[in-house]
């Protein structure tokens, strides 16, 4: 998963670009990066590492300029090298280019491959790179970025939410089904484009609204272009943006994800009561789901396990104990409110299995009577193709064992996921508008040896095209 960001604006943009990525730090942490045009060249600065880490205030008062995109990077396509860090970089006909992307491409393989049977060179392992070799490809011909966009709409498979500047404007767009979030809002003196709503609250901003699915926008120093690319016959919003990626604080095509997560913690209480003494989150992405637990029960609740704040990833662990034991160095249990407890436990997802059978030895060697694990999301039984890092088959406990299995397996009292009807209910959102791939094995695009009901999707590129003043 990946955080992008697009900023165009007339009091500078590097310090506004490094508050939306230190915003959007959540959705990537392995490296991040900002790229900026002054009028005459770019300004690149990116590293492994925390935004806090890569960028002071020297270096970003070298990136000059009034335009300027952003991303932080959690690797699904692509080796962690240097080269793979974005935004990615590049000069095309006197043209300064710059390209960040959410999301993963499921035909990167077959769309390089077409590159370089023509003799292109490929300077990354990224999707992103394949995503800039179709935008020039076909402004060489029309130079036309409505022709450019709609061309990737029509080679690109996958999920793609994309900020590409090209000297002074940014380009962005968010692929037919909408799978990952993309939103636009007011600065000061301009415009941001990025992944979550945070990014705009974190400089003061207005949220305008959500890039439609299909659409792309333009933006410059004159406004706000909207252009409609596809009309999907329904979309395909990722269901675990809602469950655990993006931010309680976000809103995310219209919804404040701290409310999904209470209603899906309501649904918990409604399909699994408990007759317990309190109810705890796994801090942080249990919390908003254990409130909603806790308020349909009426049972208290009161946080178990408290958070150090400064885990970072640089946390030394120099092996397989010091790292078993990081999660207790992570998370250090509130004895006083466990003791001889009969504790609901909230969590937002099982994936692999192992983090809830650490945590649960922790509350139960805090002194729990008993331990009722309730998690925010169905059993999560296949893997995500489209930019979340969701194991393989194998590495999924719900795709091998059973409820009771799992239960006995991570050391439970009792265990209950929500059901995929709770949770769909909670977001709001038609069903044929999610994808729920990870939970039902089922995509709403073709995806090879999986099964699905893909989208229909019309092209009708500039039918619809509107300035800011229609939002
Ligand atoms: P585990 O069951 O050990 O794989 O860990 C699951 C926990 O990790 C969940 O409770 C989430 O808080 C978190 N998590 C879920 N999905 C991801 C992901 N794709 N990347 C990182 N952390 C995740």
């Amino acid at each position: 998963m990946c955080g992008i960001v697009g900023i165009v604006d007339a009091g500078g943009v590097s310090f506004p670009l490094y508050y939306a990525l230190y915003a959007l730090q959540h959705r990537g942490q392995e490296s991040a990066g900002i790229t900026t045009f002054d009028g005459e060249r770019l300004h690149k600065c990116k590293d492994q590492g925390l935004v806090a880490d890569i960028f002071n205030a020297d270096i970003l008062k070298e990136l000059k300029g009034d335009v300027g995109v952003g991303h932080v990077r959690y690797p699904t396509t692509g080796s962690k090298i240097p080269e793979n860090i974005q935004p990615f970089n590049f000069t095309f006909q006197n043209k300064k280019i710059s390209v960040a992307h959410n999301g993963n491409l499921t035909n990167t393989t077959e769309l390089r491959k077409k590159f370089e049977d023509r003799g292109q060179i490929f300077c990354t392992s990224t999707d992103t790179e394949v995503i800039g070799n179709i935008i020039v490809d076909e402004l060489r011909k029309t130079d036309k970025m409505e022709d450019a966009v709609l061309s990737c709409m029509k080679n690109l498979e996958g999920s793609y939410s994309v900020v590409i500047m090209i000297n002074d404007k940014i380009y962005a767009f968010r692929d037919p089904l909408g799978i990952r979030p993309l939103c636009i809002g007011k600065t000061r003196e301009g415009y941001i484009v990025c992944s979550e709503t945070v990014a705009i609250d974190a400089l003061n901003g207005e949220l305008i609204r959500d890039v439609k699915p299909g659409e792309m926008l333009c933006i410059s120093s004159e406004g706000v272009k909207c252009t409609q690319i596809t009309e999907a016959s329904s979309h395909g919003h990722c269901i675990f943006e809602y469950i655990y990626f993006a931010r309680a604080d976000s809103v995310i095509d219209g919804r404040l994800v701290y409310d999904v997560r209470r209603r899906i913690g309501e649904s918990l209480h409604q399909e699994a009561p408990v007759d317990a003494d309190i109810i705890s989150p796994v801090p942080d992405s249990g919390i908003a789901h254990a409130t909603g637990y806790s308020e349909s029960s009426g049972i208290p609740y009161r946080e178990g396990l408290i958070k150090n704040r400064y885990m970072g990833r640089t946390f030394i662990m120099p092996n397989q104990e010091a790292r078993e034991n990081a999660v207790r160095i992570k998370l250090n249990p509130v004895k006083q409110h466990l003791n001889s407890k009969s504790v609901v436990l909230v969590d937002d997802s099982i994936v692999r299995g192992t983090t809830s059978r650490r945590i649960i030895d922790i509350v139960k060697d805090a002194g729990a009577r008993e331990v009722h694990m309730r998690i925010g999301s169905p059993p999560i039984k296949a893997p995500c193709y489209l930019g979340v890092d969701m194991p393989t088959r194998e590495e999924l406990i719900a795709s091998k064992k059973t409820n009771d299995e799992v239960c006995e397996q991570i050391g439970a009292t009792s265990l209950h996921h929500v059901s995929l009807e709770s949770l769909i209910k909670a977001t709001g959102i038609p069903n044929d508008d999610l994808c729920v791939g990870c939970i039902t094995g089922e995509y709403p695009l073709c995806i090879k040896g999986e099964k699905g009901c893909p989208r229909h999707i019309e092209y009708v590129a500039g039918t619809f095209q509107s300035d800011l003043k229609d939002f």
